[in-house]
């Protein structure tokens, strides 16, 4: 079956979605339920319609457009991502997953393709965790990993909580209504920008996701005892910014002597209070990152840096509270799906190679439901969250391609 793209139609759609933002051009943003957000779905509503799908939306705003399957017996199949974008972010990551996914399904129709198994273009909400501080809420919903009763706690920055914001956008029943059955669907594929430098460095135009690293967030936050600069001696002294930068360095040891080369840890917040030079830090919030693809190491790491954590406060005599904001497993993809894949780059005559991913992604929870793979493209520099992020409608063509045609492949 031949799939004609709409590169040029794809790539209009992909500029118009990101002039809708919180800030001028190039630079886009869309934080979860701003007027900007709210836009952007209207947006991607409207192209749903106009392609003949008819969408849904559930509690917490997750959009599903379906294409009606012949045999509405069987479980479908569904693809997509996410249009939510962090501050000063470009315009590919997640919406490639979205109009990408979108365009992929008017080309088949164009073809004459009629699936079997309906497909479901699954728009999620909050990928990033810029709101509520926790990534990927709607698909953590879906896939059943953030229980309905702990999403209803939480509250952004200004203490406005999500059943307020969620209410006000529109969404109507309860959380608990949010959770799919296990396997509810019978496969999830997500097209997305790669976000590292692999495949443009390798000229290669697909990476077929083989597993998604387990990811963990930790807040921290030291009370020690501040004072004047000159006037508290070193021996009396309980220095919560000292101890943060013990703490830091303690990740790092973790991250490189875990035994596995792919644990990272990262300490990317870091602030002291009261941040003035001639004063001694009385308290520090830190915010480590730490993954790996293999889920014993990295709780192994993890274990590990709580443990160096209380062991730097309780020799410097400073208070520590340690939250752990989330401990997700990882996701291993589908072997046959990846194969699959493989088959149709190969058919398509498109280069391939199978890659982890680093970051997360909606799919790390859809994996909670059925089986799941990811299609990585290039990007240039493997620059991502900034608003010179970029792909080419050539690299987005090759990819929109192999998604269409596994979505054949698998709906048939
Ligand atoms: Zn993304």
């Amino acid at each position: 079956m031949k799939t004609l793209i709409a590169t040029a139609q794809l790539q209009r759609e992909i500029d118009s979605l990101a002039a809708i933002s919180e800030n001028p051009s190039p630079v886009v943003t869309r934080v979860l339920f701003s007027e900007a957000d709210l836009r952007g779905r209207a947006f991607v509503k409207k192209l749903c319609r106009r392609a003949g799908l008819a969408w849904r939306e559930d509690a917490v705003g997750n959009i599903f457009a379906r294409w009606e399957g012949a045999d509405k017996s069987l479980p479908p199949v569904a693809t997509g991502s996410h249009i939510d974008a962090i501050p000063n972010a470009g315009k590919y990551d997640g919406v490639v997953g979205v109009l990408g996914a979108l365009e992929a399904i008017r080309a088949l129709k164009k073809s004459g393709f009629r699936p079997k198994r309906s497909i479901d273009l699954v728009i999620f909400t909050a990928e990033e965790p810029t709101r509520f501080g926790i990534g990927c809420l709607g698909s953590r919903l879906l896939g059943g990993v953030l229980p309905a009763g702990k999403a209803a706690t939480l509250k952004d920055r200004d203490g406005k909580s999500l059943e307020t914001w969620r209410k006000q956008a529109g969404c109507r029943g309860g959380l608990s209504s949010v959770r799919l059955p296990k396997n509810g669907y019978s496969a999830f594929i997500e097209l997305h920008i790669e976000q590292g430098p692999i495949l443009e460095k390798e000229n290669i135009s697909i990476g077929i996701v083989e597993k998604i690293a387990a990811p963990s967030t930790l807040r921290l936050q030291l009370t020690g005892v501040g004072g004047h600069a000159g006037a508290l001696l070193m021996p009396n002294r309980h220095d919560a910014g000292l101890a943060g930068a013990e703490i830091s360095l303690a990740v790092e040891q973790a991250a490189l002597h875990s035994g596995s080369p792919d644990t990272v840890g990262t300490t990317g917040i870091f602030k002291i209070e009261p941040g003035a030079v001639n004063s001694v830090p009385y308290r520090a919030h830190l915010e480590i990152d730490l993954r790996d693809t293999n889920l014993k190491t990295r709780n192994a790491a993890l274990k590990q840096v709580e443990k160096s954590a209380h062991e730097v406060c309780k020799r410097r005599g400073v208070k520590l509270k340690l939250v752990r904001l989330n401990v997700d497993p990882p996701a291993i993809c589908d072997a046959g799906l990846v194969k699959m894949i493989s088959g149709i780059c190969r058919a398509q005559k498109i280069s391939c190679k199978k890659m982890i991913s680093r970051a997360y992604h909606d799919s790390l929870f859809m994996a909670q439901i059925c089986p799941i793979t990811m299609i990585f493209i290039p990007c240039r520099k493997g620059y991502s969250h900034r608003p010179d992020e970029y792909s080419s409608p050539g690299q987005i063509e090759k990819g929109v391609r192999v998604l269409a045609q596994t979505l054949a492949a698998i709906s048939s």
